[in-house]
Parts: structure tokens; sequence; C-alpha cells
């Protein structure tokens, strides 16, 4: 087995059954270069392929940072929507692009079901956006907007940080992914915003990518009338 992957054994919370699944050990990954959106492009081994943690068994997906956060109600409400359900297929080994992608839509399609919060979503939907990207695969735009459409909601509703994001990088993703999807002015709008947010001076990184992407989006508003 490669050096860089390992071994890791996981109980699922709503069939019981155990079982390992493979993960990657993100420091041994040799990042290649970043994304605006912040999609990170690896040299060979992509550590994201096994964020996400599927029961073989039931196909309970979720990233395995909050694979076991789930409440009873939720548990109750999965295990009536898997019922019957054959997943015929295992990831828990190693992963092609595809794979990852087909796990991308699982953990997707379990969000929906035990109706996570936009923010979980939004997160889901993008890093989906990000395989279809590594693919060359037009459905990144799909995805992208989904990404966009829960952000804007989570933003709107619930507290922060929304993942990882706290509130100059959640504007700022806004801004960046509704510059993605030709929503200029939008995009221009929140750049506008971030780099007058009163974190910029703790988020130095994030300021430099705002006012450099408010410029190409001005640039790309100007070549578009
Ligand atoms: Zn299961």
């Amino acid at each position: 087995m490669d050096d860089s992957l390992y071994v890791k054994m996981v109980t699922c919370p709503i069939c019981g059954n155990q079982f390992s699944s493979m993960k990657a050990k993100v420091k041994s990954c040799k990042v290649k270069k970043k994304d605006e959106d912040f999609c990170t492009h690896y040299e060979d081994l992509n550590p994201m392929y096994y964020e996400v943690f599927v029961c073989p068994i039931c196909a309970y997906a979720a990233p395995e940072t909050s694979f076991d956060e789930i409440s009873e109600k939720e548990v109750k409400l999965l295990k009536e929507a898997f019922l019957g359900r054959e997943v015929g297929r295992s990831f828990c080994s190693h992963r092609s692009l595809e794979d990852a992608i087909a796990v991308g839509k699982l953990a997707i399609y379990t969000a929906e079901l035990r109706k996570a919060n936009a923010g979980v979503l939004a997160g889901l939907c993008l890093k989906l956006a990000w395989l279809y990207r590594y693919k060359g695969d037009k459905q990144e735009e799909h995805f992208l907007k989904y990404a966009l459409i829960n952000y804007l909601e989570a933003f709107d509703k619930e507290p922060l940080p929304i993942g990882n994001l706290n509130e100059i990088s959640m504007i700022y993703i806004l801004g960046e992914l509704s510059r993605r999807l030709g929503k200029l002015d939008d995009a221009i709008s929140w750049f506008g915003k971030a780099v007058s947010n009163p974190e910029r001076k703790e988020n130095p990184m994030i300021e430099k990518l705002a006012r450099e992407q408010w410029a190409l989006a001005r640039e790309q508003h100007k070549g578009s009338k």
C-alpha cells in the first residue's frame, strides 16, 4: 500500500456495521496549486478523495469529521430511508476520481435526507464541484451554483463560522463563486464588502485575494459590456 494511505476502523452509526476505510495522510500529499475558491490541486494523491466515509452495508455517507455527529432523530430517519437499500459497491479501499465523485454525491444525498443545514450542504456541493473540475467536467458549474445558493442561505440564517469559514472568508467565497458563475455585479459587491470588513487585518491573505479578484471581476465586467 502507498505510504500516504492508511486504514481506519469505523462503526456506522445507522446500522452498527464495523468496517475499515482508507484514508490519506494529508501532510504527505504534495500541493501543486490552489485556485481562488480554495480548491487545492495535488501532484499525486489527493486526500479529498478519502474525506467521506461510506458504510458498505447501508451506504450512510458523511465526512469523517462529522460521521458520528448524528442525533437519534436523524438515525431513525435514515434507518427508514435506507430500508431495503442495496449498495452493491464498496468505497472502503483505493478510490479513483470517479469513485470520489460517486462518494461526494452519496454524502450530499445523505445530508439532504437528514435535513442538514445549508452550510453543510454548501460545503459538500463545493467539494463535489472541485472533483468535477479535476475531471474537466461541465457539471462543476451545476454544483458551484448549489454551493452558492446554500452559502447565501447559510450566511443569512446560520451562526458563523460556517464550516471553517469566518465572516470575511464567507463574504469572499460568495464573491468568488458569484464571479465564477458570471454574476459579476454580485461578485463586485461581495468583494467590496470583503475588503472593508473589520476582520481583514487578521486575515491578510483573504484581503489580498479579495482585492485581486475584485479587480478581475471589474475587468471581466468591462469586457462583458
Ligand atoms: Zn451502515
